[in-house]
Parts: C-alpha cells; structure tokens; sequence
C-alpha cells in the first residue's frame, strides 16, 4: 500500500502585550520585572464599586496594527466581559472583545513559492491580560503575582491557512516585526510580552474539509513554535497512518523533550456567557482619529525592502537583513542621505559595522560613528584612493573610537592613501619578485595562478597603498619578460 500523503493546517493565536505606560482600565504600570503585587489598585484587584476607564493609547495601538495588516477596522466598539474562573483573574472574569473585534481580516505577507503568501487574518481585538499564577516558589501553595492583570493586549487571530512549520516561522518572525517597527509590543516572548498557541491540523492532500484540530499552548519563542509543530504533524501522521483516530485536545510543548502532551480533552465549547461590559460605554473610532494614526505609521520593511531593492540596487538578501530591525534601517537611511554609493553603503553597515556591533554585543541604536563620515570613508575606498581592507581595519576603529574625525585627514596623516605612481610600484614589484625568486621560476613555467601571491606581497610592502589594478598589470608585465 502506498503512504498517504497529508498536508497541514495551522491557524495561530498571538498574544501582543501593548506598549502603553499604564494598564487598559486604570493608571497601574505595566513595566516587566517589578516587585510582586506593586502595580495592584483597586481596580486590578477588581474590588467591588471600582470602576474601569479606557486607555486611549490601547486602542490607537490596536488601531495601529490593524491598519498596517490591511484589516477594516470597525468604528463602532464596545468591550465585553468573558466569564470563567480562574485564581490569576481577580474579577471573575476578563475584559475582551466579542462579536465586534477593533480590527477584521487584514493579511501578513511572508514568502512564497511564487511572491508573497498573505495570510489571511480572521481578527485582532483588544483585551486585559490575566495575572500570574506561579507554581515553583512554594511547596505547599500557588503564589499570586496581579502586576501583570489589567495589561492590555492585543489578540491576534489568522485563518487556518499557514501550511507548514516554517510558514507558522516567517509569519511570526513577520508579525514581530511589524511590532516592533510600529512601536506597538517588545516582541519579547522569553518574558511573554508575545505568546503564541497553534492550532494544528492534518488532512489527506486534495480534501477540503478541515481535519480535528489539537491546540499547542505554551510556546516561548519562534523555535519552539517550529519544533511543536514538527512533532505534533509528525504525531498526528503516525496516528492516521495506523487509521487511529485524532481527538481534539489542547496540548502543552515540553521544550526539553521537544515533545508535545495532552493537557485536556476539548468534549465541547466553554461557555463563556459573555454579555457587554455595562460599566464600560462603546467607545468610537473616529474617522479623524483614523487618520491621524494612519499619518502616524512610518515606512514598513516590505515597503522599505522593494524601495532598497528597486532604487539603489541592493540584493533582496542584503535588502532583508537590512529592514529587519529598524534602527539598522534607519542607520541605512541616514548613510545613504550622504553617498551615492549604496551598494558599498549596504556592504559596510553588514560587514564592518555589523561585526564592530557584535564583538561588543551593542545594538546599532549605542553606536557612535556619525552616518556623514562613514559616508566619507566610503568615499576614500570607492574612489580607489584607501584600499577597503586598510579602510576597515585601519581606518574604521579610529573613526568609531572617536579618535579621529576626518578619514581623509587621518588616512594622510598614517600614509594610507593609496598611490598610482608607476615608478613607485614597479619598485615594490621588483622587491616582491627578489624575494620569492623560486616563485618567479614556477610562474614562467607556466603557474599562473601564483599572481596572487605576489599581488599580496606588493600589498604587504606597500601597507595597502599601490594601486590594485596598477599592480597586477605591473606585475604581469615583470613576470612575463
Ligand atoms: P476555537 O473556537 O476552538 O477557539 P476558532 O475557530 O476560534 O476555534 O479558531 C481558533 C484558531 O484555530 C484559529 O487560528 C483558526 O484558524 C484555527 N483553526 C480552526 N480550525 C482549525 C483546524 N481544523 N486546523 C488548524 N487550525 C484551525
Ligand atoms: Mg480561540
């Protein structure tokens, strides 16, 4: 019998802590890593008589990321109360969104076989995030920490239309970018600022229907996203190839064992009995608040990336690696206002700059030198005056030290410009070749690729100075007589 063959289904759930100073309902903190139970008031603790009042800057953010998915946002709003008991979750129940999510549908883009894949979202809606229950600090008892209730999040729901581990990837690693770009969460999933659960799903190809669904909780970071997935389709294959049955589950990622484990069987729906939040009026979402959140959002990588690409040339790769944070992208920005190089501009901030940034684990946003004289330095080794390697190995450390300002005048002053004067050359060939004379020998006899060693050797005496394409020539000419 031949293997069938399956494809999968993956719908997300993202959880996106917002980035508003104080809580969705009352003016508590939301900083990470405060002292337990610090940022509690009243209104967290859900005390009776206390009264919740909206954070507007939630639900600009919202807005904000709604927009920049593409999704209709809706005009009319109002908050919901959903219903369940839980000891991190004070009042009995949370404040989200129901029938009338802030924003409907939309798309991420990621890559695709041929172009972009969208994938398609179902809704992103507001709501309050829960407490902490904390398991490990007491043997006997739950520890409470309320900091983190009343937080505001975003809730991000896509279509089952992800088809594989890495898909469920690129998504995310998109989405977080945008995050990020907008200023709306951290992304930080190590502290939980994001979190995401996957729905999984096999089916036999060319079926339509969906398969039974298990939900995978849980997931800390965009590597173990990818590693549930893969286990859990791996899981879910072995099962349909022995014709045993898939049960509805919500599973949790062991990410020690790479493996997945029933946490409970999902018999039916949890009845929420959700009704609307009577102490909170609907709120509007005004066709000039809409645009001035829409003036608000600045150039997105994918805009950013086809710009790169399209006007100054660069290779889709070097394009990515660019526009994936935004600091980087801004640096870029602000270098190519002073050169005309941008290639060599691209070549620079990925290469000497980027390795400057890693030995010293800074990020770009701590880095000192000025875009005008990396610009200036481009200049030296673009217009063949300062060999690249002695730019970036001599050159570059001074300038970002701070200890020198000028290239050009630093590059004088350690007698780095490179020279074209033939006299001069022909000098260090003539030594190059002395040196090396058995070399010379095997070149006449017919070892042509022992040029380079003499192209490094005229490099060497001349400290970088003769004039690449001189030399060669120059050398040639000598070897060859
Ligand atoms: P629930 O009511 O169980 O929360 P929803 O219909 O709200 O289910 O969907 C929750 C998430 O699960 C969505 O991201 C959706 O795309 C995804 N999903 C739904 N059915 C499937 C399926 N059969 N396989 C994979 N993902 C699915
Ligand atoms: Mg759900």
């Amino acid at each position: 019998m031949q293997a069938a063959v399956y494809e999968t289904v993956i719908g997300l759930e993202v959880h996106a802590q917002l980035l508003t100073k104080t809580k969705l309902f009352c003016a508590d903190e939301t900083n990470f890593g405060a002292e337990p139970n610090t940022h509690i008031s009243p209104v967290t603790l859900g005390y009776p008589g206390t009264l919740p009042v909206l954070n507007k800057q939630a639900v600009r953010l919202a807005v904000k990321m709604g927009l920049a998915c593409h999704s209709e946002i809706e005009n009319w709003n109002y908050f919901a109360r959903k219903n369940y008991f839980y000891p991190d979750l004070p009042k009995g129940y949370q404040i989200s969104q129901h029938t009338t999510p802030i924003c409907k549908g939309g798309y991420v883009n990621i890559p695709g076989n041929e172009g972009n894949k969208p994938i398609l979202l179902n809704r992103i809606h507001l709501e309050e995030d829960a407490g902490k229950s904390i398991h490990d600090q007491d043997d006997d008892f739950t520890s409470l920490d309320f900091n983190r209730a009343g937080v505001p999040l975003i809730e991000l729901v896509t279509e089952p239309c992800l088809n594989s581990a890495d898909e469920a990837v690129a998504f995310l690693t998109n989405f977080r970018r945008l995050l990020r770009y907008l200023e709306i969460c951290d992304g930080n999933m190590e502290q939980g600022s994001l979190r995401c659960d996957a729905n999984v799903s096999i089916r036999k190809a060319g079926e339509t229907a969906l398969g039974t669904k298990v939900e995978i909780k849980n997931l800390n970071s965009i590597r173990n996203v990818k590693r549930a997935i893969e286990f859990e389709v791996s899981r879910m294959q072995e099962l349909a190839d022995k014709n045993e049955t898939i049960v509805q589950q919500t599973r949790s990622f062991d990410a020690v064992t790479g493996t997945t484990f029933s946490m409970r069987s999902k018999e039916e729906a949890n009845d929420y009995r959700y009704f609307p939040d009577p102490d909170l009026p609907p709120f509007e979402v005004t066709t000039e608040l809409l645009k001035s959140i829409e003036a608000s959002i600045p150039a997105l990588p994918e805009e950013l990336i086809s710009r790169y690409m399209e006007k100054y040339n660069l290779s889709r790769y070097d394009a990515e690696v660019i526009t994936d944070d935004k600091e980087t992208a801004a640096y870029f920005e602000a270098l190519i206002q002073y050169t005309p190089f941008y290639k060599a501009a691209a070549n620079w901030l990925l290469g000497p700059v980027k390795s400057h940034l890693n030995d010293r684990s800074i990020s770009i946003a701590a880095f000192q030198l000025k875009p005008a004289v990396l610009a200036s330095l481009i200049a030296l080794v673009e217009e063949g005056r300062v060999h690249f390697s002695t730019a970036s190995s001599r050159l570059f450390p001074q300038l970002v030290s701070g200890a020198a300002t000028d290239p050009l005048q630093l590059a004088v002053s350690l007698n780095l410009i490179q020279t074209g004067d033939e006299t001069q050359i022909l000098e260090w060939v003539k030594q190059a070749m002395e040196k090396m004379p058995d070399k010379v020998l095997e070149y006449k006899k017919g070892k042509k690729g022992l040029l380079g060693l003499f192209v490094g050797e005229v490099k060497k005496l001349s400290q970088g100075k003769a004039d690449p394409q001189l030399t060669n020539q120059l050398l040639i000419q000598k070897l060859e007589k």
